[in-house]
């Protein structure tokens, strides 16, 4: 079993739908698989996930299986040819009305809705920021806007906000569709783009429980942070959801690119004090899309994602259309075990000063204390639902934490936690029975060998999620 602690997602896509090619990318690390709900049809995310399941079962390791939902896109019409070149100074009108396609003096609009959402004076941001236009003046569907930063502009590019405030619901009706899609194929995780509040996580949770009930399965929810109106509502959101991704792509348009990297770190750490996930996304190993070793600068965001104390780093054209899918996944896994190694003071929260409403959670984190203390070799949770595992890998610490559970929904949840190896085993005999099982297997993959020390927490009855009332320190036989 590797030693990395931080997850890998990886984007599907054509670069990586070829048996071979993701049977190599899982090996070299891939923890994650998302599906990207922007591109393809059902047909080919239920054929993927197929995929992903048969061909993380051959190589022995479990995948886990993220569907990301497209959410709502705010993007400009079509042009006649296709394109057109923009200048500064000049003008250029965002029409909801115009019926005919696009030419050098404007664009009909996908999203009817841009001329009531914006006044004079407002900054547009098209296609990733790369185009900039000021808003002159909106007249019925039309708003008129002078070119401040010019370039090519194509067909339905993305429509960004400075500042924010896009009325835009999150989810759409081809998103509800996904849900559905996405529940019948089991995904383990669903992350909502362009969420604004908790309102828009808890109809999302409705939908997917509604669509997972037949199966009965249920995902986590991912929201993407990556609208301005997000930022101040983040408590409110980790709230009603299972974790957040640091979607720095279109965030970084809304707010502006420098102030991403604080943010980033603001919310790697309230969603760590608030037990939940955290995935940083976007542009990691961008150049690798097209070159064999990233930049310098590249390598220094990945490992300072790591050092923040993300449980996740993700790829997206890397692995879904890039040249290297599979040499992106071995160096991003080098880079975070390189950066694992760097010297950082574990345990720095002070449980002393701590109290904890749930028993479960006291022992979770006594585990971590004694285990620390004591230098164990490892840390096993005998956990149904996961969530003994969850806490305790919010907290630095050296040693893994080996999480046996005999549910495989929640062996594939954890596959997303920092520093938690999940492993399924039939957990039904008596506890004794399972202690030594968790033992034996702890051996076999040379995790522990004779007189080390471990921890390991335990709940009696066992099998009941939330049940964990037992700490016992082992040194193996
Ligand atoms: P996307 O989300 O890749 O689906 O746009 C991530 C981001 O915006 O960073
Ligand atoms: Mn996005």
């Amino acid at each position: 079993m590797p030693q990395r602690a931080t997850k890998i997602v990886a984007t599907l896509g054509p670069a990586s739908s070829d048996p071979a090619k993701l049977e190599a990318m899982i090996r070299a690390g891939v923890n994650v698989v998302r599906l990207n709900f922007s591109h393809g049809t059902a047909q080919d995310h239920i054929d993927r996930a197929e995929l992903v399941r048969s061909t993380a079962q051959r190589v022995g390791k479990e995948v886990g299986i993220m569907a990301d939902l497209q959410g709502p896109k705010i993007r400009v019409g079509k042009f006649a040819e296709g394109k057109v070149m923009l200048e500064e100074g000049m003008p250029f009108v965002l029409d909801a009305d115009r019926t005919e396609p696009g030419d050098i003096e404007g664009v009909g609009l996908d999203y009817k809705e841009l001329p009531r959402d914006v006044k004079a004076g407002d900054v547009l941001l098209l296609n990733d920021g790369l185009i900039v236009m000021d808003v002159t003046n909106v007249i019925g569907g039309a708003v008129h806007t002078t070119v401040r930063l010019g370039g090519e502009l194509s067909n339905n590019k993305g429509i960004n906000k400075q500042g924010g405030g896009l009325s835009a619901p999150a989810l759409t009706p081809k998103d509800m569709e996904d849900i559905k899609t996405a529940m019948s194929l089991q995904a383990d995780y669903v992350a909502v783009s362009f969420p604004k509040g908790a309102t828009d996580m808890e109809l999302a949770r409705q939908l997917c429980n509604m669509a997972a009930a037949p199966y009965k399965h249920k995902p986590g929810l991912i929201a993407k942070i990556e609208r301005a109106e997000a930022i101040p509502e983040l408590a409110n959101i980790l709230q009603v959801s299972d974790g957040i991704m640091v979607a720095r792509g279109d965030l970084a348009v809304e707010v502006g690119n420098a102030a991403v990297p604080g943010l980033q770190k603001h919310m790697i750490k309230l969603a760590r004090q608030m037990d939940k996930v955290v995935i940083t996304a976007t542009q990691m190993m961008e150049s690798m899309i097209t070159n064999p070793v990233p930049t310098r600068a590249e390598v220094s965001d990945v490992a300072n994602a790591v050092l923040d104390g993300t449980d996740a780093v993700m790829l997206s054209a890397e692995t879904a259309a890039g040249k290297y899918p599979l040499e992106t996944v071995q160096q991003m896994a080098a880079i975070c075990e390189e950066a694992e190694k760097t010297e950082y003071d574990p345990l720095e929260d002070d449980f002393i000063g701590q109290t904890f409403k749930r028993i479960d959670h006291a022992i979770a984190m006594g585990a971590l204390f004694t285990a620390h203390h004591l230098r164990a070799k490892a840390i096993v949770a005998l956990t149904e639902s996961g969530s003994t595992a969850l806490w305790m890998s919010r907290h630095n610490v050296r040693m893994p934490i080996f999480a046996v559970t005999s549910r495989q929904t929640s062996q594939r949840r954890m596959t997303l936690y920092r520093n938690v190896r999940p492993l399924l085993m039939d957990t039904s005999a008596d506890r004794d029975t399972a202690l030594a099982q968790a033992e034996a297997d702890l051996k076999s993959r040379g995790v522990v060998e004779s007189g080390d020390v471990y921890a390991i927490t335990v709940g009696e009855p066992m099998g009941t999620a939330g049940g964990t009332n037992t700490l016992k320190i082992c040194r193996a036989a």
